[in-house]
């Protein structure tokens, strides 16, 4: 029996790990669960899948979600905690050997590395982790002996396409990172400008949070998954070109000095990255609805225009310069999408906000942790200045 810690157990990530568990009660073992503030979903979780710990990271609910358990739950055996520290206390209990980083943002970071330093099986969807602090993050894996395997759909895909025994890496020439293009492929300066949030959420090919679907929409989202990469493989930015696919089918690709690419293809459906990840090294079904390319659409292929989602063109940047770029780039990121959903702003106004924080941005990078937070808090303080200038 496998124990699993899901951190952000009721986002898209977290709900779409349940359904795979869901087909492997034999299998796996839900020992912890947390939510931001969604008392709720988390109930209902709780209820379903009788962990032995549930964590609700906002500390003021914490008394609301007791009780609800106490009256309704009464014969339950689970601890209820809360705050920052039982985040990171349930992803390095010692019973758990799986833990699914589903939180969005760099909230994420400290839980997630939490579990990278108690050497666990960490299944990576919280890319912001990575951006924010990649060599850091990466050197903890190193230490630790943590198996960190990536959920981000992309990067699952590459990883399929990697040997995966370490002694043995041939000269990858390219990896070849797929992206939808986004609900507003096609789109011009002047049609991007009016877009709505509600448009921005209504991804054409997944369902996702709120926050991932902006940033897809924007382009930004392949410009931390190229960060993402480059600490996850291990490669240069110059290794990674984006292609854009609007059908989701191939995943990603990764080009060898031969001529081969290979690539993995599938439905679009996180279910398929997510029980990867959890079975791995078996293959275990995941509910996803098998890919029949006699009757998927046709394939097709085009490149970036990095002028009008110039998100992307700022993250490509960011990421050839490194130092704290990658850092104040997702900071700044995180504060102008949050200010576009709450209808402060065009769309088009969060690559200026980002351009602007970016100057602040120290060219070395931090090193430590404590570092890495203090140039966060400064960076969002430097993006809510320019915010407040503008709206
Ligand atoms: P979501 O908004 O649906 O869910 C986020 C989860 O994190 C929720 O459970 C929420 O309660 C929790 N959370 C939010 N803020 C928190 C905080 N401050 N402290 C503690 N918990 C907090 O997001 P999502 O779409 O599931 O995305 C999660 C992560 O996975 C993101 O980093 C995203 O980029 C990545 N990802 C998502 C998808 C997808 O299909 N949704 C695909 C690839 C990668
Ligand atoms: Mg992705």
């Amino acid at each position: 029996m496998i124990d699993i810690c899901l951190l952000g157990a009721t986002g898209s990530i977290g709900q779409s790990t349940l359904e795979v568990v869901r087909l492997h009660p034999e299998r796996f073992r839900v020992r912890a669960l947390t939510a931001n503030t969604d008392i709720e979903a988390l109930f209902a979780q709780i209820r379903e899948f009788k962990p032995s710990f549930a964590v609700i990271a906002d500390e003021s609910l914490e008394p609301v979600l007791l009780a609800r358990v106490k009256t309704e739950l009464p014969d339950l055996q689970v601890q209820i905690l809360s705050g920052e520290t039982a985040l990171q206390a349930v992803a390095q209990d010692q019973a758990t050997h799986t833990v699914v980083a589903g939180i969005v943002g760099a909230a994420g970071l400290l839980p997630t590395l939490a579990a990278v330093q108690a050497g666990k099986r960490v299944l990576l969807a919280n890319k912001e982790a990575l951006v924010c602090a990649g060599r850091l993050f990466m050197s903890e894996v190193e230490r630790s002996g943590a198996e960190l395997l990536p959920l981000d759909s992309e990067h699952n895909a590459i990883f399929q396409c990697l040997p995966y025994n370490k002694r043995y890496q041939p000269e990858v020439r390219r990896i070849l990172l797929t992206a939808s293009g986004g609900p507003f492929r096609g789109y011009t300066r002047a049609q991007l400008d009016e877009v709505t949030p509600e448009q921005a959420f209504l991804h054409p090919n997944w369902e996702m949070g709120k926050k991932i679907s902006v940033d897809s929409a924007t382009l930004m989202n392949k410009g931390l998954e190229l960060i993402e990469a480059c600490w996850l493989f291990g490669v240069s930015p110059e290794t990674i070109e984006i292609l854009v696919h609007p059908q989701s089918i191939i995943h990603s690709l990764v080009e060898y000095d031969d001529g081969s690419q290979l690539a993995q293809l599938g439905s679009p459906n996180m279910c398929t990255p997510i029980a990867h990840g959890l079975g791995f090294p078996d293959r275990i079904s995941s509910g996803s609805a098998f890919l029949d390319l006699c009757s998927a659409p046709d394939l097709s292929f085009e490149k970036p225009d990095t002028e009008t989602f110039d998100c992307l063109k700022l993250a490509i940047e960011a990421a050839k310069r490194g130092g704290s770029h990658p850092l104040y780039l997702n900071a700044a990121n995180e504060v102008a999408v949050q200010a576009f959903i709450d209808g402060r702003i065009k769309i088009t106004e969060i690559a200026s906000l980002v351009e602007k924080t970016l100057k602040f941005a120290p060219d070395s990078e931090p090193v430590s942790i404590d570092e890495v937070i203090q140039l966060d808090g400064k960076a969002r303080q430097h993006c809510l200045d320019c915010l407040n200038e503008i709206s």
